[in-house]
């Protein structure tokens, strides 16, 4: 097999047809490299082989023995039995389901056979119910070895997936090395090929395992894919040459007199951070990631007003209308002494309005300009855009980003602001071709949020416990359940708890949720912030951004179907202020054990970075909502728990073999198309 081979269709392997083909392409499985890299998830033993007069119950065993009776029970239920033996014993292999003509085949009178499957002991007997297999004894030594286990594909049988690896993996070869001897030598590694015989076609059940040898390999060789393609864009990105934006430092201190606070060490070094690019002649390409509630809002509204000194236009990307109108409110309160020109383009504008402001963006009539990603439609053209912002944007996935950063001018800067803080494997995964500023400390030291947890059986306390804030005018965020299967249903529970807290509670109530028209939304948002209505019951749509230092209570309802960085997310809707505020999680009584630990963690700390680790944990990569909404790919093979060591290998090697100035594309070329990564650069060079 050539290494071109590897791209080839299933369809060419000897034994998958049309209909296996389809099944395996429902699972992401269209090449032989995907087959390849679709690894077992363990392995079964069969090298035990007792005689009869040996077994040993719960063990899987490979037996070789005589049929000596066939019994076919006329009666429905009953399982046929045959009764094998061997020189020193006797057993039973019994059959649920299988016909009476297949059995007599495989199982002829008095002919040797090899049966291996896991011995029981039932009733005085042992036995073998439906064993794994039952063949001939010269087929012994496809039997009698350690088996790779594969994930179950529906509509193929196990034993069909083995003889398609079984075909494959023989005609494999070696390629050429991509890595460096000297890292192979170090980590004592084999090479790609001994690396995916040997987990396919394991010797001992430990080559499965995720911490092996094989299994490691081919672990790095996804994550450095990954972070080696994200540095190379990060060099390319670097190698544009934009015009520095003169920047004098006076306008930092002009800008902050009219900030109404005191910026935070983090904030200030973040902005530092931010002009020392925007002033250079390198494309900034940076994100901002802070925990919520740590003021990434006003670092952003900074470096687009300085921008607009410097004489560029700024956009501004939010992930909801709602949202980009709060900004754009904030924006428009914080500059109004600076003559800066501020709009909001929103999707809600009558298409005439909307082409007005178009048409003053273009004449360089407006200097900030806020909206959602419809912003970015053709038609909107800037006279000088030099700062593009992006608000929260995990709904934004890598190859957007990668566009988004390639299109429209070489002058324009890039600053992305994260919703929540990601942990640390997954920062250099996802924001590899990036520059990084964190904002490590909150501007209020947020102790005063106390979260506690309720069974949802006690909801007359609840009520009781909401009264009480009321009556010190807090206002109240009510989050229904999440239900993830129907939008429908979601809504029937929000509108539930709607009604039922409009009979208990004396106050003005408001309901938003994700099948609105977004004006209606807007309008309760908009009482809800300046305090006529003191509770809103919502579904999750209040996720992401809103502000309102009035409202110092949630409550989640059902909080063991969120995440732990969602509903800290969540809970990071109060305590904006000085006030104290209070999370009360309530759950349901069939709560698990995951559930249980997640509360605890929620009130042992208010630490964003703390969470996303644990949520990694427990959840597992590729879960975390958020990341997985991105669409972005997750890992096949590499687990960021298991593996996080070899993130920061795969970082130095890179820097290393930067350093050596080795030919990225021409030396690890195999690698990257083995990873689906080599078309991401062709992106780069053509666009
Ligand atoms: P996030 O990082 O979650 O987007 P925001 O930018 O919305 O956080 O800021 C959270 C709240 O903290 C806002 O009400 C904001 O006005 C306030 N804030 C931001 N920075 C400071 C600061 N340095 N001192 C006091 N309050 C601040
Ligand atoms: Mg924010």
């Amino acid at each position: 097999m050539n290494f071109n081979d590897l791209f080839s269709s299933v369809n060419n392997i000897k034994g998958v047809g049309q209909v296996i083909a389809k099944k395996l392409s429902e699972r992401g499985i269209e090449n032989k490299i995907d087959l390849f890299l679709n690894l077992p998830t363990g392995a079964i033993d069969r090298t035990f082989c007792p005689k009869l007069d040996h077994l040993e119950v719960g063990k899987i065993s490979t037996i070789f023995v005589r049929p000596v009776k066939h019994y076919f029970p006329r009666f429905r239920n009953l399982p046929n039995k045959v009764i094998c033996k061997d020189e020193f014993g006797t057993i039973d292999i019994i059959f649920f389901n299988s016909r009476e003509n297949y059995i007599k085949q495989i199982l002829p009178l008095n002919e040797e056979v090899v049966i291996s499957g896991k011995v029981a002991f039932y009733k005085n007997k042992f036995q073998i119910t439906n064993p794994d297999y039952v063949q001939p004894v010269d087929k012994e030594r496809d039997i009698k070895k350690i088996m790779a286990k594969y994930p179950a594909v529906t509509g193929i049988s196990p034993k069909t997936i083995q003889k398609i690896y079984k075909e494959e993996i023989g005609k494999l070869k070696n390629f050429k090395e991509w890595h460096r001897n000297k890292l192979l030598e170090e980590m004592k590694w084999p090479t790609w090929y001994e690396a995916i015989y040997n987990l396919h076609n394991p010797s001992n059940i430990s080559d499965v395992d995720k911490q092996s040898p094989f299994y490691r390999r081919l672990a790095f060789d996804e994550i450095f894919s990954n972070l080696l393609i994200f540095s190379e864009i990060k060099k390319r990105i670097k190698q544009l040459e934009k015009k520095p934006k003169n920047i004098p430092s006076e306008i930092l201190i002009e800008i902050k007199k009219v900030i109404p606070f005191t910026l935070t060490n983090s904030q200030n070094n973040a902005c530092a951070e931010i002009l020392m690019d925007i002033n250079s002649s390198k494309k900034m390409m940076r994100v901002l990631q802070g925990d919520v509630g740590s003021g990434k809002t006003i670092v952003s509204l900074i470096s687009a007003f300085v921008t607009v000194k410097s004489g560029y236009q700024v956009a501004f990307l939010c992930p909801t209308e709602l949202l980009a109108k709060q900004h754009y409110q904030l924006f428009k309160k914080l500059l109004i002494s600076t003559n800066c020109s501020i709009q909001l383009l929103s999707g809600k504008l009558k298409n005439s309005e909307q082409n007005s402001i178009r048409n003053l963006l273009s004449k360089k009539k407006i200097d900030i300009i806020i909206g959602t990603h419809s912003l970015f439609q053709e038609k909107t053209l800037f006279q000088n855009l030099g700062l593009i912002i992006i608000d929260e944007q995990h709904k934004f996935g890598v190859q957007q980003r990668i566009n988004l950063s390639l299109k429209g001018n070489i002058n324009t800067d890039v600053l992305l602001m994260t919703a929540t803080p990601i942990p640390r494997t997954l920062i250099l995964t996802n924001y590899g071709d990036m520059d990084i500023s964190t904002l490590k400390e909150k501007p209020f030291n947020k102790t005063n949020i106390q979260t506690l947890s309720k069974s949802t059986e006690k909801i007359d306390e609840v009520i009781t416990f909401v009264e009480k804030r009321l009556e010190l005018n807090d206002q109240i965020y009510w989050v229904t359940p999440l239900i993830e299967e129907s939008e429908k249903l979601k809504l029937t529970a929000a509108i539930k708890r709607f009604d039922y807290l409009k009979k208990k509670l004396k106050v003005e109530i408001g309901l938003v949720h994700g099948s609105m028209k977004s004006d209606e939304k807007d309008k309760i948002m908009d009482e809800f912030i300046n305090g006529k209505i003191k509770v809103i019951v919502s579904t999750t749509v209040i996720e992401v951004g809103i502000d309102n230092q009035n409202a110092n209570t949630m409550i989640i309802e059902n909080c063991e179907r969120f995440g732990l960085s969602q509903l800290h997310q969540l809970r990071g809707r109060v305590g904006r202020g000085k006030k104290d505020a209070f999370c009360l999680l309530l759950y349901s009584k069939n709560i698990g054990e995951n559930g249980k630990k997640r509360i605890q963690i929620l009130k042992s700390s208010l630490d964003g970075f703390y969470i996303s680790e644990e949520d990694l944990k427990l959840r597992g990569f590729g879960d975390i909502i958020g990341y997985k909404q991105s669409g972005e790919k997750d890992f096949l093979i590499a687990d960021p728990v298991f593996h996080s060591d070899l993130f920061e290998i795969a970082k130095n090697e890179i820097e290393d073999i930067q350093s050596l100035k080795i030919n990225i594309v021409d030396n690890y070329s195999y690698l990257l198309k083995i990873f689906k990564k080599d078309k991401i650069l062709n992106i780069i060079d053509t666009g």
